[in-house]
């Protein structure tokens, strides 16, 4: 594992991306041995502010010209849904689907030990840069040894990074991305409102991507 050091320690027991396919319910806890999480306060997704689309600075996490499904959205009303209470998004793309930086920033974790398939809680490969302005962006459930990235490199926007996988809490192959306020916390809470600049497909009214639709990363 890399990244374990003093100052990131927090991230060590902390990188579940709860997803699980929209089924079960999240498992999030914030730190080790810090057991369970406090409730999300309510409000958290009410207050959501969208960057419009076409002044994002992310670009969509898969190779331009390619489609994915969105399958688990932003703040889903169900509880028992891995995303209830955060921002983030579920697409399902097959085991080792190339995956590119959303965005230029520095690689602050990457693990890649757990293998696919073993559907444990805990047992995620992830993969978070941390750009210019603090923010954190989270690849989460990556293949076996499918991180092509180190902590502490520099990475342009369209680098490659990494590949899809489908470990620890995860119902099927897929990639979770979220992005988090800053590298102190991935509660469900630090999570922030996220568009594409170049999601090709139908996008709601905030920006945000729309549950069920699938999305071209188009070229720009
Ligand atoms: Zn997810």
């Amino acid at each position: 594992m890399r990244g374990f050091e003093p100052g990131t320690a927090f991230l060590a027991a902390v990188l579940l991306a709860g997803c699980g396919g929209g089924s079960g319910p999240a498992v999030v806890p914030d730190a080790p041995g810090a057991g369970a999480p406090p409730p999300d306060p309510p409000g958290h997704c009410e207050l959501a502010v969208f960057t419009p689309p076409d002044q994002s600075p992310y670009r969509m996490p898969y190779g331009i010209g390619t489609a994915h499904t969105m399958f688990q959205g932003n703040c889903p009303p169900d509880p028992t849904w891995g995303h209830f209470g955060m921002f983030a998004y579920d697409f399902w793309m097959p085991l080792g689907t190339p995956l590119y930086a959303a965005r230029d920033g520095t690689v602050i974790w990457a693990n890649a030990q757990y293998r696919d398939g073993d559907h444990t809680p805990g047992h995620e490969n992830n993969l978070l840069i941390q750009h210019a302005d603090g923010t954190v962006i989270r690849y989460g459930h990556l293949t076996f040894d499918g991180i092509v990235v180190a902590v502490g490199d520099l990475v342009r926007q369209g680098d490659l990074v990494a590949h899809s996988g489908d470990t620890g809490n995860s119902g099927g192959p897929h990639l979770h991305v979220d992005l988090l306020a800053d590298s102190m916390s991935v509660a469900k809470t630090n999570t922030l409102p996220l568009t594409f600049r170049n999601a090709g497909g139908r996008l709601a009214e905030s920006g945000e991507l729309l549950l069920n639709e699938t999305y071209t990363a188009l070229p720009d």
